[in-house]
Formats: C-alpha cells, structure tokens, sequence
C-alpha cells in the first residue's frame, strides 16, 4: 500500500530509523527542519547488537532527555566495569555524571524505538516498509532528493535540502553517492551472543584471554548479554557445532561457577552469529548529502563503540547543519578529529595479535578518546572573574 508522503519537498531526509537515523531525525526536527525519516524494515526487528553503550552516548542520552524512558524500560545502571586480561582484573568504577548514575545497555527494541517515538513526537514524519532506490542529483552533481519505494513496488521522488543516509555498514547511500573510502582495517574478529538469566549485575564484565574474548552485559529486563569473539579463522572450532557450548568453554577460564550455573539452564534466547566484517571509514559529507553511524564509519564490535559513534554523529551533524545549512563539511571534519584514532586501535584490539601490556596500553588510548569524546560534550564551565 502506498503510504502518502505529507510533502514532496523536506529540509532532510533520512535513510534507516535505528539509532543513527531515528537520533539525527530528532535533533533535527527539534531544531525546527521538516524532516522525512524512512526505513526499509516493517517491523523494527532487534538487530545485531550487544547493547553497551559508553559514556558519550549516555551523556547524550541524558541531554537529550530520554535516560528515564531506557531505565524506565527496565535497564539496569552499570556502576562499574571490570577487565579480566587472563588472571589478573582491574575494576573501575563508573561515576555518576548530570542524571546519569552509571551506564546503561538497553536492548535495542528498546532503544531504538525510544529515539523513533522521540524524532515523531519533535515533528518527524516516520515511514516503514519504504526502501531507497537512488538519489536525484541537479545538473551541477548535488543531491536534491530521493527515489524511494513503497511497500506497493511503487517508485516515488521527494526533495530536500540534505539527504543523509543512516542505512547501517552495507549502506546503499554511500554507494548511490559515491563515498570515497578512506581507510579499511586491516583486522576484524567473530562473535557470538545470547542472553542468560539470574547474572548478578556486576557491571561490564570483559574477559581477554589468549586468541579469544567475552563479556557480561547487563540489559533490560533483568538478563545479562552473554558474547564471545575469537578470530573468523577459530570460529568454526570453537562456534561451528554448538555455539552455546563453546561459549561456555571460553568463559569458564574466569567464571567456572557461573558457567556450571548456567550451563544447567541455558540461555533465554537463541544464539546470534556475526562472522566479522571490515572497518571502514567513508567521506561522510558532499554536496547535499551525509553519511552517519555505520554507514559512514563503522568499527570491529571488539570496542563496543558502534552506537555511541551513532548518537555522536547525530549531534554532531545536527550541530553543523545549525551553524551551516546546507553545507555538512564541518560534521566531516569534527568526526575525523577522533575517529581514526579510535578506529586505528579498534583494529589492533580485534586482531587478537597481543600481549595484555598491548591490550592494556590499547585500552588506555581507548579511554583517551572517550574522555575527549565526552569533554566535547559538556557544557563550557564559566571562567572565574
Ligand atoms: C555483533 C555485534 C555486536 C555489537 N555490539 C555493540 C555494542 O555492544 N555497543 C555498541 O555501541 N555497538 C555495538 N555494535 C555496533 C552497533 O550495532 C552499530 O554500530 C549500530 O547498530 C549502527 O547503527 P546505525 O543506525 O548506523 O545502523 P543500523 O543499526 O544497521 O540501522 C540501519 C537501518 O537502515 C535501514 N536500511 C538499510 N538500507 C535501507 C534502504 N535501502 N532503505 C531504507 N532503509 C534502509 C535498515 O533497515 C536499518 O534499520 C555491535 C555490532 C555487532 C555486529
């Protein structure tokens, strides 16, 4: 069925609803632009995520004001994170920062829904089961609009000032643009993950061994993501005949008790597979266009890092189109001030080519680069007279 678009002409439009999308869709449309946000998913399924977000992106969270409808969906604050590199651990405790009392992991039914009700509630017009076909470019090469399909097969053409594709790593935008790739990383690690039930909330929990990694999450609802990666090379050992059980093979290094726990009782859901991918880091902004989130920058899982980069573009980029409409070049310049630092170090960590004073060093320059992500973030403390 065709769904009628309410104009034939936006100050934006968005190509994919989740967290890039639906978070650029709502500071835009806060900031008073008419926005067109699409998705080609009907139902806005859960995807491949195993939810931990950073400080950046619970700071935003917060300035945004949409931390109480994550803890009112039933997720826990994580108020401290432990790093296990083989038998020694290290914990650091999470400080409360503004009115967020840790972090936070949501599921991203929740999440992403969350940011979609937020963007229609500032004005967006939202519409699913609609794909993009391609851009409409003027004579001087500008994108001036898009092709978009209904859920019908029908093809029909609106306008805007900026089209910005949110459409995640396989990003059809950055294609039909033609986004030049500026870097790809040289390593990428697998994954696999479940949820499990009755986990104490002892915060992040990451376990680094030798050639594999895991790690607790504590989500909503009371479960715990459960996740282990190794090099695309081990997975079939380790995850080719039961997933579940390798899974359990790695994390016993570290928690042997837990592991006879719920080795009894299973996981509450079924296990997801992620087989690794490239980095990439693409020009995400030319004449009428921006990439954001995965599609303009994505990094091996190995960090956790994909959605806090998502919610970091969206405000970076609602920032620039502010100061600049029309002109996204300053979003492309302050998201290359950190981005190839963070993505350089996501690489070396999925590599599993390490010693733990490597990882650890990698680790710090990680924290580094958060700690300047969310610096920028803060409000300006006033000079003293
Ligand atoms: C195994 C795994 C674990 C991860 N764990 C974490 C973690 O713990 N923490 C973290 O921060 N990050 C994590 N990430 C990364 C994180 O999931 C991504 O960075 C994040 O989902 C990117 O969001 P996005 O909105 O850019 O893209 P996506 O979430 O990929 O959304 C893109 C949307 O675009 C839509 N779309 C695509 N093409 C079209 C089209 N032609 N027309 C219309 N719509 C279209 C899709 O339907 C989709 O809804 C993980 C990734 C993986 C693979």
């Amino acid at each position: 069925m065709t769904q009628a678009f309410k104009h034939n002409r936006y100050d934006v439009i968005i190509i994919g609803a989740r967290c890039a999308g639906a978070a650029t869709g709502m500071l835009m449309a806060r900031n008073g632009a008419r926005v067109l946000i699409v998705d080609r998913e009907t139902k806005m399924h859960d995807t491949l995520s195993t939810h931990a977000l950073m400080r950046p992106a619970v700071t935003l969270l917060d300035q945004w004001g949409l931390l109480p409808r994550i803890k009112a969906g039933g997720t826990p604050a994580v108020r401290s994170t432990q790093f296990h590199y083989g038998a020694e651990e290290i914990v650091v405790d999470v400080k409360p920062v503004g009115a967020a009392d840790g972090l936070y992991a949501p599921r991203r039914w929740l999440l992403d829904a969350v940011l979609r009700d937020a963007a229609v509630t500032a004005g967006a017009e939202l519409h699913t089961g609609v794909s993009f076909v391609s851009t409409i470019t003027d004579q001087s090469g500008r994108v001036v609009g898009a092709i978009l399909r209904q859920p019908d097969g029908t093809h029909q053409s609106v306008y805007a000032d900026m089209l910005i594709g949110a459409d995640g790593r396989r990003s059809i935008v950055a294609q039909s643009v033609g986004a030049r790739t500026i870097q790809t990383s040289a390593h990428r690690s697998a994954t696999v993950y479940t949820y499990v039930d009755g986990v104490p909330n002892q915060g992040y929990r990451w376990y680094f061994g030798a050639g594999t990694s895991s790690g607790l999450i504590p989500t909503t609802n009371g479960a715990h993501c459960l996740f282990t990666s190794c090099t695309p090379k081990a997975f079939h050992r380790w995850f080719g005949h039961d997933a579940f059980k390798g899974a359990m093979t790695i994390l016993s290094a570290w928690e042997p008790d837990s592991v006879a726990d719920l080795g009894q009782r299973g996981a509450i859901e079924k296990m997801r597979r992620f087989a690794g991918a490239p980095g990439h880091i693409r020009q995400c902004a030319g004449p009428g266009w921006a990439l954001v989130g995965d599609a303009g920058y994505f990094k091996d899982p190995a960090t956790a890092h994909g959605i806090t980069d998502a919610f970091l573009d969206a405000n970076r980029i609602a920032q620039a189109l502010w100061a600049t409409p029309g002109d996204a070049r300053l979003y492309q310049a302050e998201r290359d001030c950190i981005a190839p630092v963070l993505f350089d170090v996501t690489s070396k960590i999925a590599s599993f080519d390490w010693d733990y004073d490597t990882l650890k060093a990698l680790h710090m320059k990680l924290s580094l680069c958060m700690k300047a992500e969310h610096e920028a973030l803060l409000p300006e403390l006033p000079i003293a007279a």
